[in-house]
């Protein structure tokens, strides 16, 4: 089913939760929406689901407007954070609910409903805990359990709402791969909310990312990755150095240092924060170098593929930390030491102006 929402605006009192949201779900993807905490994502989840109304604006599902379509006739599959598993219940008996609360007419037969509980224990690669009640289950099995549960009334779309966000890193990591492989199995059109960038661009086909209740930029994990749109998302995926400075005959001035040949096409004055990732920045030992950012070495720390530097910005600003990721090699042949006056030359900059 596909989704669309249309200037969805959400207010709590004076606070604006939701400013202007439109945004198109293609049937059968996997979306990630993706912010920090309190930018709205849960909001605009559940004004899909039909648990909360929008001030204004529409939820078009499948082409039909449905905002005044009740939760129930929606057809949406749930999963929370915190899993709502029935406690007196066993595993069998909290999946096969969904089936068994279905009106008298639709509802299948008890044999019918075995069959379908032990199909979905399968699919989460659970069926040996059947007769297990959640007390008994480790927290990456009761997720499991909660998505066979929200999978088994055939949900047209579903919804997860910081599905892994209780557990620890290593079972979240696990889960992450297994619900896409779900996923490509199962084709359901999914939105799962999390404020977990690596879970977002490791899982989603496409993710949304939102910043005080408006959408920053949509996109495959490559385009947000790779070609950000805006400061916060340049911010909010993966280390960067920011720093701001004033563009003059295309030369970018940060305080006393110039960094030369920009290639960026700005008006002369122009104010503008710049950008780095920490590998797009090289270090020369050599501070006569005329472009460049001076810094001070603070702390190189070397441990896995690549090497750390982090210094502290002398000309540039007060106070401005950078972090350099070299190559062991690199490192090895600058031989830093701490303390040591250098130079930080991009390889690639992005410039945003300033307002
Ligand atoms: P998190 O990652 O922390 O769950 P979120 O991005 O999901 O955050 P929302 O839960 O959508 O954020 O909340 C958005 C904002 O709206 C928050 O500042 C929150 O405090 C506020 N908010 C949410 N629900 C209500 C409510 N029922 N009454 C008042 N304010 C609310």
């Amino acid at each position: 089913m596909s989704i669309e929402v249309k200037n969805l605006h959400k207010q709590f009192g004076s606070f604006t939760a939701l400013d202007d949201i439109s945004l198109n779900f293609p049937s059968g993807e996997l979306v990630a929406l993706l912010g920090p905490s309190g930018c709205g994502k849960t909001t605009l989840l559940r004004i899909i689901a039909g648990l909360e109304q929008a001030d204004s604006g529409s939820v078009i599902l499948d082409g039909e407007n449905a905002s005044q379509t009740h939760v129930r006739e929606r057809q949406v599959g749930f999963v929370f954070q915190h899993y709502a598993l029935f406690k007196h219940m066993t595993v069998f008996d909290n999946v096969a609910f969904g089936l068994r609360m279905k009106p008298r007419k639709s509802r299948p037969s008890e044999k019918v409903i075995a069959e379908k509980v032990h199909r979905l224990l399968e699919l989460v690669q659970l069926d040996w805990l059947a007769d297990r009640f959640p007390s008994q289950l480790s927290g990456g099995q009761r997720q499991r359990i909660a998505l066979a549960r929200a999978l088994a009334v055939e949900p047209r779309v579903l919804l997860l709402d910081e599905p892994f966000g209780a557990l620890d890193a290593k079972v979240r990591k696990e889960l992450r791969r297994w619900l896409r492989k779900l996923h490509d199995e199962l084709h359901i059109t999914s939105i799962f909310v999390t404020h977990d960038q690596e879970e977002a661009l490791e899982v989603a086909d496409r993710v949304v990312l939102m910043d005080h209740g408006k959408v920053e930029q949509v996109g495959t994990p490559d385009e947000v990755y790779n070609h950000p749109q805006t400061p916060f998302v340049y911010g909010f995926l993966g280390s960067v150095n920011l720093f701001h400075g004033r563009v003059d005959d295309g030369h970018l001035h940060v305080g006393d240092d110039v960094l030369h040949d920009l290639g960026e096409n700005y008006g002369p004055g122009s104010e503008v924060y710049a950008f780095a990732r920490p590998h797009e920045l090289d270090i020369v030992v050599d501070t006569q170098q005329v472009s460049g950012l001076s810094a001070k070495v603070n702390r190189v720390l070397s441990f896995g593929l690549n090497s750390r530097v982090e210094l502290d910005g002398i000309n540039s600003a007060h106070g401005q930390h950078f972090e350099v990721e070299l190559s062991p090699q690199r490192v090895h042949e600058l031989s830093l030491t701490q303390g040591q006056i250098v130079k930080l030359v991009p390889s690639k900059l992005k410039l945003f102006q300033r307002d």
